[in-house]
């Protein structure tokens, strides 16, 4: 008797197909629609779910389809109150061995029974199972009003009675089961439209048919009211009470299912003698459940209030023995900082600290300096073969703790585990790539050049690179660095941004057997202060960084006293032109994952549209459509979930200030536009529409699940808007015309532009920004060209 119910449980709707028989399949997605809302628990065959209705055989059904799609993800409450003592036994103990986690027995209404035979029932009924057992007051409906001094008694003589579910208008009643006896029974208010009413006053949540209509909104109020955030929880509310006592004040069952069907969920019609609802009463309910998913998405404000996230069970999904120690990697072993203090690492879905590294000095810096440097003659030294393999070998280590460094990125960053799990699978295609690469160099050959003199061109390692991460891609990234630089015959010394140091540290962990002592250094801790070290150190020759055009600028300015080699892989803005003749749902399509991928914190997302005029409205529409059935949750919560929260509160504070900036400027969100409320950094996959040229929203990096639509009327205008932004690291081109492609290609000032495609990159292609995106090269043979130098040296052979 382990499961602790409480929160918002959804009273499920039971579906019928048209002919009337139950609808299994559609059962499940009630019940997935319920979870990926953020209940916290599900009740089949409730009142909502028209038990009266059913068939013994059919709730059978019911029960155990609803515990195999839950799935553990939330408890399971059945309902299993019968005509006859005997046969509530039989459900009740069927329940219990199909999965379910509590039980909820209806007395046997079906004559007026006094409140005696009703406790004779209760605790008959109590007694053949072993799993909690919920009461269900129903006063109004019953004739039968158990008291709360009657219900604590009985739950104080009875063990497993736990919960009441307490349907009745009066609060002072359901004040009393809360304060006198929350010591031996949970109350559930069964009431939905006085769902804020009585979680201020203490219950332990509700149980609510409204569930299945809009789930995520009442989590929302739920959890606000947990947070402490009684206004923030009134204000959630104040948005979707209209529709719930609209809801409320119909014949439930089929009001329920009216606003399902208006929220884009159908489910049939109630099944007879249940009545449907009058077509006046369905409009009306269909009316505020337009204007309140409306109001709830956010032309307005920050909550993106219908977009649900989808949560994993408590304990997250990193295993004991995933965290790297929290010190600097140094000279081949870990090393405390000299500072002694240290930072925390939070995990974005939660907000909550999941670890420590150390805060990293200029002392600990120059300690790694002098580590890599010392390195640097005998790694550069080896044959390319040598290098090659060591790296391979570095490639198969990453690939056996594949999982294991997903699941870490994921949880550091909060990317859903279909990204880290491309993330680990690129890193190791880019040992790889430069483990091979290094072994055939492409400089010009040796010759005679001038007479009687014999050139030699050689390609050395530049001695000890310093370099900094961002934190959308820490492994990735660093791994697009350190992979070029080692193989160039480099040591190195790596900052991971001070929020995403864990698997840079768990890498260094891992490979710390295979590279010599001093090859590979990380010092954690922040820009200022490490990054800020590294960039003006007399002995490090380049200083290479991925991160903002701050920073860029930042360690452009300090590399200049020593006049070290500076490489810059910064933001971007990419544009996403789209001419009329362009395939326009392979677009939408394309940017459902290029424009959202890693949730939008991607330099060379697809965040900007140009649209031609004459098919904005069918192109946009296409994407909304796209973008509508986006699955967000947190990592681990499935293959299928494409966003996740963003990496940061600082970060979430700055996309939503875009946000909400765009709102006040009046540009509309058709999908999405801001915060989903709850735990975590969550924002809604966003298209904003109508969006005038020159908006903050259209010109800066934004860096979240946020598309911009502008239009456009002739090809000329859109390259000159294309190029207006101090970003140039890619863009795309959508058209059907050859010509027209390459012109436009042509005239696109960017590192990257592609043709009727968008963000697929691969390792033998050169990545890096124009202008405000900084230069230099990662990835392919111009990155192993980027680190190393050409000497060149000439004998005299005239004899
Ligand atoms: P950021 O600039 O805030 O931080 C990047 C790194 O720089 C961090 O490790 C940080 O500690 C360090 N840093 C900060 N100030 C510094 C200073 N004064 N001296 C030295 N180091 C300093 O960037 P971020 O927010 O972590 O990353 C997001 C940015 O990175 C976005 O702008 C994104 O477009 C860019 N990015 C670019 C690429 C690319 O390939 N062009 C790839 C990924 C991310």
């Amino acid at each position: 008797m382990t499961v602790q119910l409480r929160g918002v449980l959804t009273a499920l709707a039971t579906p019928f197909t048209a002919d009337g028989s139950l609808d299994v399949a559609r059962l499940r997605a009630v019940v997935d629609r319920s979870i990926d809302g953020g209940v916290h628990g599900v009740v089949a065959c409730g009142s909502t779910g028209e038990f009266t209705a059913l068939t013994l055989d059919e709730r059978r059904l019911v029960v155990e389809t609803v515990v195999d799609q839950a799935a553990g993800r939330v408890p399971v409450i059945a309902q299993t109150g019968a005509t006859s003592t005997a046969e509530a036994i039989r459900l009740s103990r069927h329940a219990q061995s199909a999965g379910a986690d509590v039980i909820m027995p209806v007395a046997p209404y079906y004559e007026a029974l006094s409140v005696e035979e009703t406790l004779t029932y209760l605790r008959a009924v109590a007694g053949s199972v072993d799993i909690p057992v919920m009461l269900y007051n129903l006063p109004m409906a019953t004739g039968v009003d158990l008291h709360p001094d009657t219900v604590g008694a009985l739950a104080r003589e009875v063990e497993n009675i736990r919960y009441i579910k307490n349907t009745t208008i009066d609060m002072a009643q359901s004040a009393q089961l809360i304060h006198n006896h929350g010591d031996v029974v949970k109350t559930f208010v069964g009431w939905d439209s006085l769902l804020l009413a009585a979680l201020a006053e203490g219950a332990a949540g509700v149980m609510a048919g409204t569930a299945n209509v809009v789930p995520s909104e009442l989590v929302a109020v739920y959890d606000a009211v947990s947070a402490g955030d009684l206004e923030g929880a009134r204000k959630t509310w104040a948005q979707i009470y209209p529709l719930i006592e609209a809801i409320m004040a119909q014949p439930f069952i089929a009001a329920v299912k009216a606003g399902m069907a208006a929220v884009g969920f159908p489910v049939g019609a109630p099944r007879p003698p249940v009545a449907a609802l009058d077509p006046a009463a369905a409009a009306r309910i269909a009316q505020l459940a337009k204007t309140t998913t409306e109001a709830a998405v956010g032309t307005t404000g920050p909550t993106a209030g219908t977009t649900a996230v989808r949560r994993v069970r408590a304990g997250g999904i990193l295993k004991d023995g995933d965290l790297p120690p929290g010190q600097h990697f140094i000279d081949g072993a870990f090393r405390p900082g000299a500072s002694g203090q240290s930072i925390d690492v939070v995990d974005p879905s939660s907000g909550t600290t999941i670890a420590q590294v150390a805060e990293g000095t200029a002392d600990d810096t120059d300690i790694a300096v002098a580590a890599a440097y010392a390195a640097k003659d005998a790694w550069g030294a080896l044959t390319p073969k040598q290098r090659s393999e060591l790296l391979h070998q570095v490639a198969d280590r990453v690939a056996e703790n594949a999982d294991l460094l997903a699941r870490l990125e994921s949880a550091n960053t909060g990317k859903p585990s279909s990204v880290a799990q491309d993330d680990v699978a690129q890193t190791i295609d880019t040992f790889r790539f430069m483990a091979g690469a290094l072994r055939a160099p492409t400089s010009a050959a040796a010759g005679r050049y001038a007479e009687d003199h014999l050139s030699v061109i050689l390609r050395e390692p530049l001695g000890v690179v310093g370099v900094v991460t961002p934190w959308n891609y820490p492994l990735l990234m660093a791994a697009w660095k350190m992979a070029p630089i080692l193989a160039a015959g480099n040591t190195l010394v790596i900052k991971p941004s001070e929020q995403t140091p864990l698997t840079t540290l768990k890498f260094a962990e891992l490979v710390a057997d295979i590279l010599p002592a001093g090859v590979l250094n990380v010092v954690t801790g922040y820009g200022p202060v490490v990054g800020a070290r590294l960039a003006e150190h007399p002995d490090i020759t380049m200083i290479a960084l991925t991160g903002s055009v701050r920073s860029g600028k930042a360690v452009a300015q300090a590399a200049a006293a020593s006049l070290k080699r500076v490489h810059l892989e910064l933001g971007g803005k990419a544009p996403v032109v789209v001419f009329p003749d362009a395939d326009l749902a392979a677009a939408a399509t394309a940017l459902r994952a290029a424009g959202y991928w890693n949730s939008g914190q991607e330099c060379g997302a697809a965040c900007r549209v140009l649209v031609h005029e004459s098919v904005a409205e069918e192109f946009t529409k296409a994407l909304v459509d796209e973008v509508s059935t986006m699955v967000v949750g947190e990592p681990g919560a499935g293959d299928d979930v494409e966003i996740g929260p963003l990496t940061s509160k600082a970060h979430f504070d700055r996309v939503t200030g875009y946000l909400e900036r765009a709102a006040a400027a009046g540009i509309r969100a058709a999908v999405g536009g801001g915060a989903i409320p709850g735990d975590g950094y969550f924002v809604a996959p966003t298209v904003l529409v109508d969006v005038p040229a020159g908006a903050e929203c259209a010109r800066e990096e934004i860096f979240g699940p946020v598309v911009t639509v502008e239009t456009f009327t002739d090809e000329d205008e859109v390259i000159t808007r294309a190029n207006s932004v101090p970003y140039g690291l890619s863009a795309s081109v959508w058209t059907k015309d050859a010509q027209r492609s390459h012109d436009v290609a042509a005239k696109l000032d960017a590192g990257t532009v592609w043709v009727n495609a968008h963000l697929v990159l691969a390792n033998e292609v050169p990545w890096g920004g124009f202008k405000g995106s900084g230069y230099g090269r990662d990835l392919s043979i111009y990155a192993l060209d980027d680190y190393s130098r050409t000497k060149h040296v000439m004998h005299n052979v005239a004899r």
